[in-house]
C-alpha cells in the first residue's frame, strides 16, 4: 500500500493545489490532504472552511482523505503509515526552500518526498495572491476550485 501525504495551510485549495493533487493520486494508493494546524500562523479561512474546501472538490474520490495535524510533518507520516510526501514545485524558489525541507525530514526519517512539477499556467497561483485578490474584492474564480466559492458566500 503506498500512502502519501500532501501537507500545507490550503489558506485556500487553489487551483495549483488541484492539479498536484489530481497528478499526485494517480502515484499512489491513498493520498491524505493534510492541513498543518501552527498555533503562530494568521489564517484567512477557518481549519473547518478549508478543510471542507478539499472535502468538496474530492468527495468523488475514494483515495483521498482530508486530514488535520499538529506538529513535525514527518511523525505524523509514521502515526498514519505514509511513506511518502507529496510537494508541488512552482519555481526555483519553491525548489530551494523545499530541498532544504526535504533533506531534513530524510535525515529525521525514511520518508521520501516526491515532488510535482506544476502544470503549465499555474505556476504564478499561490494562496497569498487569491487571499489578496479577496481580499480587495477581485474576480477569484479562475484561480480557486468551484467548491471554495461555492462555501465562501457571504
Ligand atoms: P505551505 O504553507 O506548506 O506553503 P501551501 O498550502 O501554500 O502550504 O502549499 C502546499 C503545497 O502546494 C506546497 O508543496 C506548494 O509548493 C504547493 N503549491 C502551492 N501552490 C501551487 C501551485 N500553483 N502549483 C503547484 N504546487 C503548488
Amino acid at each position: 500500500m503506498r500512502r502519501a501525504i500532501f501537507p500545507g495551510s490550503f489558506d485556500p485549495l487553489t487551483l495549483g493545489h488541484y492539479d498536484i493533487i489530481q497528478r499526485g493520486i494517480t502515484l499512489f494508493d491513498e493520498l491524505y490532504i493534510a492541513i498543518g494546524i501552527n498555533a503562530d500562523k494568521k489564517y484567512m479561512f477557518s481549519l473547518e472552511e478549508r478543510k471542507k474546501f478539499i472535502e468538496e472538490a474530492f468527495k468523488n474520490e475514494p483515495k483521498i482523505k482530508v486530514v488535520t495535524y499538529k506538529g513535525l510533518t514527518v511523525d505524523f507520516c509514521k502515526e498514519i503509515n505514509a511513506g511518502f510526501i507529496l510537494r508541488g514545485l512552482r519555481n526555483p524558489g519553491d525548489f530551494e526552500f523545499e530541498k532544504a525541507i526535504a533533506h531534513t525530514n530524510r535525515h529525521l526519517s525514511e520518508i521520501e518526498t516526491v515532488f510535482l512539477l506544476t502544470s503549465s499556467g499555474k505556476s504564478y497561483i499561490s494562496s497569498s495572491i487569491v487571499r489578496d485578490v479577496i481580499r480587495n474584492g477581485g474576480n477569484y474564480s479562475v484561480l480557486v476550485p468551484d467548491t471554495v466559492i461555492a462555501n465562501n458566500k457571504p
